[in-house]
């Protein structure tokens, strides 16, 4: 049995639905299909969802997202009698009801309640598409299978319950094609949580890891994993294959093809993780696994408008375990997460994406203790089996501010000259 996962890049037209239904039928084995939101579909409710918030007028998103939505649908069904029509109708008056009369349980569990609706609306079109076209499938309900907790937004999988659920519901001797939604689960409560952006590759393992898949696919707009983003440098590099330790802390580190969390479900089952381009099915991707190499070629992943803390304390007192306490337990109660850290005797420095209202609020409170200033504007490279050619060949026109290094990987904080 096979996984794929389809994110919205690749079903973002009719055109890539189609393409979707070609590549389907190529495959003879069991499948269970993970599929995202259309296109930009997230940012789009996540939008909408704000504006409802905060009693604003969301008519305007709310209109172009269903027309977006119907356009698919007239394209990929031509008779508007079609009951596909009817339902996804029926998906949006559902979604409106929430906009207007939300739950009283504050900005992210109605998050949750309404972002979800764009893995729905995907898979009840996809799915119906298909059938149409002779692919029979069934259409599950992941929101019934994958148990979470109440993290709003970033859901903590349940995973004795959820494999005991999946089991009972993916039925693969009866289903050769099972079509299912990522990123959602559901809570004990039988609310919806999601398992934060870009989750669903990581449900995709999920899925893998609890049925025994042999193998992952996630079919993207790029031909695998390349040793950089196309978007920051020009001769990027297809890395062929990548141990599951590689591709974890290039994930980590920031790279984007791969959701962090992906890789562990799988690792622990040996399950492979295929990494291929939909425009190309038959070209050979990235294969990560279980795979044995001295080194690679140099990765590099940027983050660009990083913020660098710098905190002292106010007493003079050295940077101390009952001082870092203090800031670890700040930056968590902000939810701010910490891409890089260093600290000498007398001050603390702490590398963090840009959100300054969180900055700004950490500030104030640790004020009272200690000294606290910022530097915003830089950027945060890491070169994963970096070299002296490849560092000289990032820092052109860049001033370095710290450096972190160890055998395999370097980090460095710069700003950029412009
Ligand atoms: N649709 C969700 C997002 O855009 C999940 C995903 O695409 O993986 O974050
Ligand atoms: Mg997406």
């Amino acid at each position: 049995m096979l996984v794929f996962k389809f994110g919205g890049a690749s079903v973002k037209t009719s055109g890539g639905i189609l393409n979707l239904a070609h590549i389907v039928e190529s495959f003879k084995e069991p499948l269970v299909i993970v599929v995202s939101a259309f296109g930009k579909t997230t940012n789009s409710l996540e939008k909408i969802h704000d504006q409802a918030y905060k009693k604003e007028s969301f008519d305007a998103e709310f209109s172009s997202l269903k027309e977006y939505h119907f356009t698919i649908l007239k394209e990929l069904f031509q008779q508007e009698k079609h009951p596909a029509f009817a339902e996804i109708s029926g998906e949006f008056e559902k979604l409106k009801k929430i906009l207007l009369n939300p739950e009283k349980g504050g900005y992210d569990q109605e998050y949750d309640q309404i972002v979800s609706f764009g893995e729905v609306l995907s898979t009840k079109i996809i799915s119906t598409f298909l059938n149409e076209r002779g692919i029979k499938n069934r259409w599950a309900d992941i929101r019934k299978c994958l148990k979470t907790d109440s993290t709003w937004r970033e859901g903590v999988v349940d995973w004795e319950t959820s494999t005991k659920l999946i089991k009972e519901d993916f039925n693969l001797k009866k289903d050769k094609i099972t079509i299912t939604q990522g990123f959602l689960g559901f809570n004990d409560q039988g609310h919806t949580v999601t398992l934060g952006r870009e989750g669903s590759d990581y449900s995709a393992a999920i899925l893998a890891h609890i049925l025994d898949a042999e193998k992952v696919v996630i079919w993207k707009d790029v031909p695998g994993v390349l040793n950089a983003d196309p978007k920051y440098f020009d001769n990027t590099v297809r890395l062929g294959q990548l141990s599951y330790l590689d591709a974890i802390e290039l994930a980590y580190y920031g790279a984007s093809v791969i959701h962090p969390k992906t890789i562990k479900p799988l690792q622990n089952k040996g399950i492979k993780l295929h990494v291929k381009s939909f425009v190309y099915p038959n070209d050979p991707g990235t294969l990560i696994g279980d795979v044995q190499y001295e080194s690679l070629i140099p990765s590099f992943i940027f983050k660009m408008d990083q913020v660098l803390v710098h905190i002292s304390p106010r007493d003079f007192s050295f940077i101390a375990e009952a001082n870092l306490t203090d800031i670890f337990e700040a930056f968590a109660r902000h939810g701010i997460r910490i891409n890089l850290m260093q600290n000498s005797a007398v001050s603390f420095m702490a590398l963090v994406n840009n959100r300054m209202e969180r900055i700004e609020e950490l500030k104030a409170e640790l004020e009272k203790q200690f000294e606290v200033s910022f530097e915003t504007g830089l950027e945060l490279v890491t070169i994963r089996y970096y070299d002296t050619a490849t560092i000289d060949r990032v820092m052109i026109n860049k001033v370095l501010l710290l450096e972190q290094k160890n055998q395999r990987t370097i980090q460095m904080v710069v700003k950029d000259l412009g």
